[in-house]
């Protein structure tokens, strides 16, 4: 017979089943059945509290991608927002959008990486086209205050919860 484990809330009684995130071993009565596999009551618990902000790896890589693609796509985007009136809202709604996007990739967890991610793909499509102006030596301000808007609200929607 393998190893006989007790549940650590049990101690009489054995079982195989032992805990995701503490290894712990805990009885079927006990245990509870998460989207990550088996966990101890204490460690189900968290999941809302106490892991947000700490992105697990492939969450980061997807955290990533969507920043890529939100960097990508955002390009047209922006120049169209350039030609439109409200532009530092309609930036603000649109990064915001992009934010949502990332946060969502990242598992929802938000934070300080989500965040930078956020931040940084939206700033990419503003100083791309920002970019022959700022090289020119010519600062205007109605697109540099679009995308501070754009970048804020993309780092409030990766806030933590
Ligand atoms: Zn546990
Ligand atoms: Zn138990």
């Amino acid at each position: 017979m393998a190893e006989s484990m007790h549940c650590y809330r049990h101690p009489k009684r054995e079982t195989r089943v032992s805990c995701a995130t503490c290894g712990r071993p805990i009885c079927t009565e006990c245990m509870v059945a998460t989207d990550v596999g088996i966990k101890c009551p204490e460690d189900a618990r968290l999941p809302r509290g106490a892991r947000a902000g700490v992105m697990k790896t492939d969450q980061v890589l997807r955290s990533i991608l969507a920043g890529v693609g939100v960097a990508l796509a955002g390009i047209p985007i922006a120049f169209v927002l350039f030609l439109l009136p409200f532009t530092w809202l309609l930036s603000a709604a649109a990064g915001y959008g992009a934010g949502v996007l990332i946060n969502r990739a990242g598992g929802r967890n938000g934070g300080p990486l989500a965040i930078v991610i956020a931040v940084l793909a939206t700033a990419v499509p503003f100083l791309v086209l920002l970019a022959p102006d700022l090289l020119a030596g010519l600062l205007n301000p109605r697109p540099l205050i679009a995308m501070v808007f754009a970048v804020i609200a993309a780092g409030v929607a990766n806030r933590q919860n």
